[in-house]
């Protein structure tokens, strides 16, 4: 019996393998690996697909977090919104320009910052809010941009999960101030190794961008502020403009496959199901995550993970432990039971296997053992 991974890039590979062998051989044959037309083409293809004006390249979504920061002046002794049920990087980079996060709980079906929320968190040094368009179902961006015009604050949308996703007719990356894209291998758009970008409307932010990705410099050996070294290389930069062409058919792919969970799983007990993003949402579903109830300590969905490997099925946990119980953020001043929401989720979810090849074949293996699991 053959193990079914949580995600199968070698089957993506399979198929659109030729063109990228192509691509990649000949920006190995062209000499120029860092920079270059290969990679402004990128950029403008990305831009125009997220809708805005412009895109920057950098190494990673991390990267393009703090770029994001960066250029909108954000840093010491200012405050950004944002939620403690993400990957690390979203509040990391906060705290690497010099600013501090505001954890805000989240809503128990879509997982995304509690917009309900957000308004008693605002401080007088609150600079921004940055949401997380979380497993890629975007958030109430409409909602949102009210909140944030209302406070004038900038919206920095982490789209590290949610390149695809739309709310409204608009993609996300496009709405707020700033969106950020990760382009690491398991993202909708992934690379054959890390990178990143912004996307914005502005044009002296964008210059801004590529100031500080370039060591802080306008013009080559003059530094103007403290930058970094932040690269997208012409070999990711060639490979993703070839998945760009394929984005909105693994989508549809994904999406296809969440529908066909929703039927298998519809009736099995103590588990929660992914709420159907609400019209004028678009999901890009970079993650099926299911919750598994009565689970209050973790040790029921651990359980059940641990049965769904033994029956060759890989399942993962986004994510076991919240922000604000992180060793690393002891010192914001949280406690444990501040954000209820979040750490009855963090005990209960399971992602499980979730890409657009998936078989039908393989899906109802994975409902069967959830069934016998539960
Ligand atoms: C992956 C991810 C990032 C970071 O992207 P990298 O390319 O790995 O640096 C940031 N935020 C979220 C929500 C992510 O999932």
């Amino acid at each position: 019996m053959s193990t079914i991974p949580p995600l199968d890039l070698k089957r993506q590979y399979q198929m659109i393998g030729a063109e990228i062998d192509a691509a990649v051989l000949s920006v190995l044959a062209s000499g120029a690996y860092i920079g270059g037309p290969g990679v402004q083409a990128f950029e403008q293809e990305f831009a125009k697909y997220v809708g805005t004006a412009d895109a920057v390249g950098c190494n990673s979504g991390t990267d393009a977090l703090y770029l994001a920061l960066k250029i909108l002046g954000i840093g010491a002794g200012d405050e950004v919104i944002t939620t403690p049920f993400t990957f690390i990087a979203t509040a990391e980079m906060i705290s690497a320009a010099g600013a501090k996060p505001v954890l805000v709980d989240i809503y128990p079906d879509t997982y995304n910052i509690d917009l309900n929320k957000i308004v008693a968190a605002i401080t007088p040094q609150t600079k921004a809010i940055m949401p997380v368009h979380l497993f890629g179902r975007p958030v109430d961006m409409t909602a949102l941009m009210s909140i944030a015009n209302a406070h004038n604050l900038k919206v920095i949308e982490d789209c590290a999960q949610s390149a695809s996703a739309e709310w409204a007719g608009q993609k996300t990356g496009s709405i707020g101030h700033v969106g950020c894209f990760s382009f690491f291998p398991t993202k909708n758009l992934g690379g054959c190794g890390d990178g990143g970008a912004i996307t914005l409307n502005d044009p002296a932010w964008s210059a801004d961008a590529r100031m500080y990705r370039e060591h802080g410099s306008r013009m080559r050996y003059y530094h103007e502020v403290v930058g970094i070294n932040s690269r997208l290389d012409a070999v990711q930069a060639a490979i993703l403009s070839i998945k760009l062409r394929y984005l909105d058919k693994w989508t549809t792919g994904r999406q296809e496959v969440a529908d066909r969970y929703q039927q298998l799983l519809a009736n099995i007990p103590h588990i929660m199901l992914p709420k159907p993003t609400p019209a004028p949402g678009k999901s890009a579903w970079n993650q099926y995550t299911i919750r598994i109830l009565d689970s209050a300590d973790g040790s029921r969905r651990d359980a059940v993970r641990a049965k769904l490997q033994e029956a060759g099925i890989i399942s993962m946990i986004y994510y076991p432990l919240p922000l604000h119980l992180q060793e690393v953020y002891q010192d914001l001043g949280y406690k444990q039971g501040d954000f209820p929401v979040t750490e009855e989720v963090s005990h209960q979810v399971l992602s499980i296997p979730m890409f657009p090849e998936i078989t039908a074949e393989e899906q109802e293996r994975v409902a069967y053992a959830l069934k016998a699991a539960l």
